[in-house]
């Protein structure tokens, strides 16, 4: 039952000023936590956000914040409720914490909980501190026992692997699908990884060639296309060029034998939406998993939507909406 004395935590003060400092121990462990001695943590595109301009999108930081929340770590203490976990157990971290109480939560759809509290993220108030520092508690039925012998850099992975397979059972695909994957960063790559793995053909698409590039050697997707970069200008001129990458990127479905039954659209960018939704086929699906633009306009009302046979549009990220 090891209680550090101190903390190393890697705190933001405000863009760009992040500081390696030594915090007091964490407070006393509650009777369902474990404490965790944290091994690794990845570092999220809201991370980078939070790093470099001290807000991620309209949510903006009021205090100081850790950051990370893709963590695995080794149990060091566990609560007296706490039956399912042992010293010296290797766990990745759930880090969104639901009311438990909600229509939502009692639906078991707990991830969209309105007061859900989020690891670094500054949306609840006081912030939830993120995972980059050296020990926390947490809930142990939110800790997941990983083997033993696996990575601590891949158990790291596990949450934004969640992301991509909750993705992909939002999607609810038919056996042999084609997919889109926009946009080849680490998100995208796993949604890719997860599609390919339920036997799904997989097309990705990014601006930079070097990502296209890694996806199809390492058998993520099995074609690959560079989005030529263009500069943004008006609503037609934006429409136009997105149905220009649109049609290449249906032609590389066309290859591939399929047609685009849905998209899986990892970037947020205003751009990548308006292709997803032009790429999509009548009645195809797309999933709204990037969290880039705060707004994204030039994109079609329901109306117009139904008329040219779309599908539903879902957001199954973390975050979460739908
Ligand atoms: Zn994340
Ligand atoms: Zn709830």
């Amino acid at each position: 039952m090891a209680t550090p004395v101190s903390i190393t935590a890697c705190v933001l003060h405000g863009p760009k000023d992040i500081r390696i400092e030594t915090l007091p121990s964490a407070a006393a462990l509650a009777p369902n936590e474990v404490t965790v001695r944290v091994t690794s943590t990845g570092l999220c595109g809201s991370d980078l956000h939070y790093y470099n301009h001290y807000r991620n999108g309209d949510i903006i930081v009021r205090e100081p914040l850790v950051l990370g929340h893709e963590s695995c770590g080794y149990v060091t203490a566990v609560g007296p409720d706490t039956t399912s976990l042992q010293v010296g157990d290797f766990v990745a971290l759930e880090v969104g914490l639901p009311c438990g109480t909600c229509d939502l939560c009692s639906e078991g759809r707990y991830n969209i909980c309105p007061d859900l509290r989020f690891r670094s993220s500054a949306k609840s108030w006081p912030h939830f501190q993120g995972t980059l520092q050296s020990e926390i508690n947490h809930p142990a039925d939110k800790c997941y026992k990983l083997p033993p012998t696996l990575d601590p850099r891949l158990g790291a992975l596990i949450e934004p692997l969640c992301v991509a397979m909750h993705t992909h059972r939002r999607a609810a695909l038919p056996p042999n699908s084609t997919v889109l994957i926009i946009g080849a960063g680490a998100v995208g790559l796993l949604c890719a990884a997860v599609a390919k793995a339920n036997g799904h053909r997989v097309v990705i698409s990014d601006l930079q060639p070097l990502r296209i590039e890694f996806a199809t050697t390492h058998n993520f997707a099995d074609a690959g296309f560079v989005v030529p970069l263009s500069a943004r200008g008006d609503t037609a001129a934006n429409l136009a060029t997105a149905a220009t990458v649109a049609g290449q990127l249906r032609d590389k479905a066309k290859e591939l034998g399929g047609v685009v039954d849905a998209v899986m659209e990892c970037t947020g960018a205003e751009a990548s939406l308006q292709t997803a939704i032009l790429a999509a086929r009548p009645g195809g699906k797309v999933m709204l998993v990037g969290m880039g633009t705060p707004v994204c306009g030039s994109v079609w009302g329901g109306g117009e939507a139904r008329k040219r046979g779309k599908g539903w549009i879902a957001r199954p990220n973390e975050a979460g909406y739908a």
